[in-house]
């Protein structure tokens, strides 16, 4: 045991600090798998003062630290590198008040997803964030990742519904930023230096959250098309017919439709036909399916869409979502893969994906392309199957090179954790990065919290 690590002990106690055969295998990586080792100890503080004295010790010592929250992350963000700390919010979890007048949820970092998705609920109020890691993610990850999720397109990202952050710098400094306001221009806005910069400029230790009126009523659908550029249409026509109320638009390509439907058990499609393309669509109105019944008659009778079902249950609901999160279970199928979050400007889609596969196709003719995503926000989400471990490298290769030619985003939603850090320029001008690095310098100039990720 080093010297640091001692210290830690000696301050905050065994039951704070895990070493040796205490630290379990949980803690060796986040779900992209990749790289996993133990850290040299597991810090599990339960108080902000516990995370700034751990941070104060850990910056005296020039200590790395990698912070931990659910460990959903996919791209090895949370896992820890060599020698490194990891500081886990786990038991800084909790919701510390609702505040019905003021329309806010104040929890700790650690507090899961699904926690506060139901106090919310129980309340009579929305916490729009969701997304298929809801049982295990932290809001604490999903603030620092910026989570995205199923209903972006009408709330926006998780930086739309956090109006406050209590954070710890690297040494050891505590920020109460914890405004409850939705007008605050008092000067800089500091949470947003916190928000999806993935746990390397500070510790997120507790955040005020933004409830909004629980809708009265859903609608959902499930509709078959010809063509993407029909897609696009019918999302122009769902925005048009219910501004403000569409709350997702999810795209299956025909080949994820296709690979989910046969590889995965629990899931059927409502269709008797086979389709090129499909929209899960959803709206959020209490009017009930009737409103959704005439606007998708309407689009069946001028043939500008091929099929659709709206679902009349919970279960019929639950089973066409089945589909679209599918790709978990089809993943567990699936040898190897190599897989991507990106964004692509809307009118580029459909070149940007003809271009990737004809040259993925000629490189490695046997892999399989699987293609669905948010397109209301631009992102595609695409699974390449991979049968020698050693052809993901050019996967990522040529679709980072593609996406940084149309002008996309390298990470639509999942970050940049390590693995994606060799493709950062694909994405960020010379003049972001370096910037990027004088506000890591300023904040943390010993770079001891999460060093490597983001910037190298
Ligand atoms: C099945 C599945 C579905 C998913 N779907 C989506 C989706 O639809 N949209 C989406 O955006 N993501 C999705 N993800 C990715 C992942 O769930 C999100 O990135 C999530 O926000 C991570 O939260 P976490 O608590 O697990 O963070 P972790 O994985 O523990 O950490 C993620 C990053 O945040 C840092 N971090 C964690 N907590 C803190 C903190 N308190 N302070 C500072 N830094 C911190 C870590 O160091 C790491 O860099 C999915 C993952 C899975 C496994």
């Amino acid at each position: 045991m080093n010297n640091t690590i001692k210290q830690l002990v000696g301050k905050l106690g065994p039951d704070v600090i895990l070493t040796g055969a205490d630290i379990s295998g949980k803690y060796h990586a986040d779900s992209s798998g990749e790289t996993a080792r133990p850290p040299v100890a597991v810090a599990r503080p339960a108080s902000t003062a516990q995370v700034s004295d751990i941070l104060r010790i850990c910056s005296a010592a020039n200590q790395k630290v990698v912070v931990q929250g659910g460990l959903t992350g996919l791209c090895g963000g949370a896992t820890p590198q060599e020698e490194e700390v990891a500081l886990s919010l786990e038991r800084l979890s909790g919701i510390e008040e609702l505040d019905q007048a003021s329309m806010t949820m104040t929890v700790l970092a650690g507090t899961p997803l699904q926690a506060i998705q139901d106090a919310a609920d129980a309340a009579g109020f929305l916490f729009p964030l969701d997304l298929g890691a809801r049982g295990s993610c932290n809001i604490g990850g999903n603030i620092s990742t910026n989570a995205g999720g199923n209903e972006v397109i009408r709330f926006g990202m998780t930086r739309n519904l956090i109006l406050g952050l209590e954070v710890v710098l690297a040494d050891g400094t505590v920020i109460n930023s914890l405004n409850k306001m939705l007008k605050n221009n008092a000067g800089y806005d500091l949470k947003h230096l916190f928000i999806g910069t993935e746990g390397t400029l500070g510790v997120v230790t507790r955040a005020v959250l933004r409830l909004f009126a629980k809708p009265e009523g859903r609608s959902t659908a499930l509709v078959a098309l010809d063509s993407f550029e029909d897609v696009v249409r019918f999302l122009h026509f769902m925005s048009r017919e219910f501004s403000g109320s569409l709350s997702s638009f999810e795209v299956m390509w025909d080949s994820y439709y296709d690979y989910i439907i046969e590889h995965v058990p629990t899931v059927s499609s409502p269709f008797d036909e086979r389709y090129p393309i499909y929209v899960l669509t959803e709206i959020s109105d209490k009017s009930g399916n009737h409103i959704l019944e005439d606007a998708l008659a309407g689009e069946l009778e001028q043939d500008r869409i091929l099929d659709a079902v709206i679902c009349k249950s919970e279960r019929e609901r639950e089973a066409i979502w089945a589909i679209r999160d599918g790709v978990g279970e089809a993943m567990a199928v699936i040898m190897d893969n190599a897989n991507f979050d990106v964004s692509v400007p809307i009118n580029a889609m459909a070149d940007f994906l003809n271009q990737l596969e004809s040259e993925i196709k000629a490189l490695l003719p046997d892999t399989a392309l699987l293609v669905f995503g948010h397109i209301g926000d631009s992102n595609l989400h695409l699974v390449f199957t991979v049968d020698r471990k050693e052809d993901k490298k050019t996967i990522y290769d040529v679709v980072y090179r593609q996406v940084g030619a149309y002008n996309g985003s390298i990470s639509a939603e999942h970050g940049i954790g390590m693995m994606k850090r060799p493709y950062l320029h694909q994405s960020r001008s010379r003049e972001e990065l370096a910037l990027m690095k004088v506000l890591k310098q300023a904040m943390d100039p010993n770079n001891i919290l999460n060093p490597g990720r983001v910037l190298g």
